[in-house]
């Protein structure tokens, strides 16, 4: 993310509104957010906001590649602010937590298809489904399970507390 927001704004010649900022940076500040969270983080910080507002701020944003989203199958969208290396995803099946994984071969598409019918293959849309450490751990209880990233995933060890809500 870039140091100024509203610059970034600018530079795609996207209008600068307190919402849009405000939407850029839950997203920047928690990865892999959903749009009912960003909607509850931009209330505490500019106050009431709706979420067809929220919808449309993130759609401007996606589509000028500000940030990205991703759709998990059976889960919410989720947004981050990672953009342009088309790194992958772990998903927790339990607990629905999201974190980055790196491409498994150099770059993207990062995987061959077998056959690709003469396309033009730019990107391989890749997620890991499986139990993440804690849910392995049978750490996390049922109330915990309001699926939250973080940018570093923490030693299971030590992180015992769930995520701000
Ligand atoms: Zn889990
Ligand atoms: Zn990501
Ligand atoms: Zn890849």
């Amino acid at each position: 993310m870039a140091a100024d927001p509203a610059q970034l704004l600018r530079q795609r010649g996207i209008q600068v509104t307190a919402q849009r900022l405000a939407v850029l940076r839950a997203v920047a500040a928690r990865p892999h957010i959903t749009a009912d969270s960003v909607a509850e983080a931009v209330r505490g910080e500019i106050g009431a906001i709706s979420l067809q507002s929220v919808y449309d701020a993130l759609g401007v944003l996606v589509s000028e590649r500000i940030i990205r989203r991703i759709q998990p199958a059976g889960s919410p969208a989720r947004y981050e602010d990672r953009v342009g290396d088309n790194h992958h995803h772990l998903i927790c099946r339990i607990c629905g937590r999201v974190v980055d994984v790196e491409c498994s071969t150099g770059v993207a598409p990062c995987l061959t298809a077998s056959d690709g019918k003469g396309y033009e293959i730019d990107e391989a849309e890749v997620a890991y489904w499986g139990r993440c450490p804690e849910c392995l751990a049978g750490q996390r209880t049922a109330s915990g399970t309001e699926p939250f990233a973080r940018r570093r995933a923490t030693s299971s060890h030590t992180r015992k507390e769930h995520p701000p809500k």
